[in-house]
């Protein structure tokens, strides 16, 4: 399974031409439920409507991990834990070219697989687990990665979030992957209140449709990741403004703002500036 990218336009990256429109958007901390004010109905309303304008926003989103079958996958989504998509993109062709099969990781050297796992972190840990997971899925899965969440669960260093990538990715199972970025996302959003992983993928399953867990979460990451970054994220030029609540948290003017927008979408995004939503 492929999950490349489209070639960047050829003059990606720069901002187009003339003043920027600003986005349809509200005075800082007026909107309803930055006050408390707003209604179980207007909430789930309000975020499949965020998730409309996403949709229009990343038409690409995707699994940003490279892969081409379940157990890369897998792999991949284990080494992902504390570092990034890039870092782990880097490491996998060579990791994936020594170990192609689940008897190969079961039957690895530890201190091989350390080397090249290193940068990714934690690479004693993982590479434990990565052996542990191939002799899982030999002895009790006949060397197949699982569809099911409660036998995907039950391998080393795999947990919900990376069971729904695999789900949602390879099985075509709807999943909510909540990463770091989904909950910060979350948050600022109002769209859930919860802390807890498994409460805010509860919450959220419960106000967007099931067909659409996937991509949401796909969308909802793209976003945190190039446009509503952690430190300063890019109100002046975000799609999603007029209902966001906490508008007005990075730069509002929309040329400070789309300087902070990163990736190849970046010109399709600064050129849905002032589109009603
Ligand atoms: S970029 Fe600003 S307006 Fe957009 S979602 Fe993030 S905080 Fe809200």
């Amino acid at each position: 399974m492929s999950n490349a990218l489209l070639p960047p336009a050829p003059d990606a990256g720069k901002p187009p031409a003339g003043k920027l429109t600003p986005p349809r958007r509200r005075a800082p901390g007026s909107h309803p439920a930055a006050k408390g004010k707003e209604t179980e109905l207007g909430r789930t309303r309000r975020a499949r409507r965020i998730n409309r304008t996403l949709a229009a926003a990343f038409p690409d989103a995707h699994a940003e991990l490279d892969f081409s079958n379940p157990l890369e996958l897998l792999v991949a989504t284990v080494l992902s834990a504390q570092t990034t998509d890039v870092r782990v993109n880097q490491v996998t062709p060579a990791l994936f070219a020594t170990y192609r099969t689940a008897q190969d990781y079961a039957a690895a050297n530890q201190a091989e697989v350390e080397a090249l796992i290193r940068p990714t972190g934690f690479y004693r840990a993982k590479a434990a687990n990565l052996i542990g997971l191939g002799q899982k899925l030999v002895t009790d899965f006949g060397g197949e990665v699982p569809v099911a969440l409660e036998d995907l669960v039950t391998l080393p260093g795999v947990g919900r979030k990376t069971a729904h990538v695999v789900r949602g990715n390879v099985f075509g199972k709807p999943g909510l992957t909540v990463d770091t970025h989904f909950q910060r996302l979350v948050a600022r959003l109002a769209l859930s209140a919860q802390r807890d992983p498994v409460k805010i993928e509860r919450e959220i399953a419960q106000i967007i449709p099931a067909s659409e867990w996937t991509m949401f979460s796909h969308r909802l990451i793209f976003h945190g990741r190039r446009v509503c970054h952690a430190k300063k994220p890019a109100c002046g030029a975000c799609p999603i403004a007029f209902d966001c609540p906490d508008f007005g948290a990075g730069p509002t003017s929309p040329e400070e703002a789309a300087a902070l927008v990163t990736g190849e979408e970046r010109e399709h995004i600064l050129g849905m500036l002032g589109d009603a939503q």
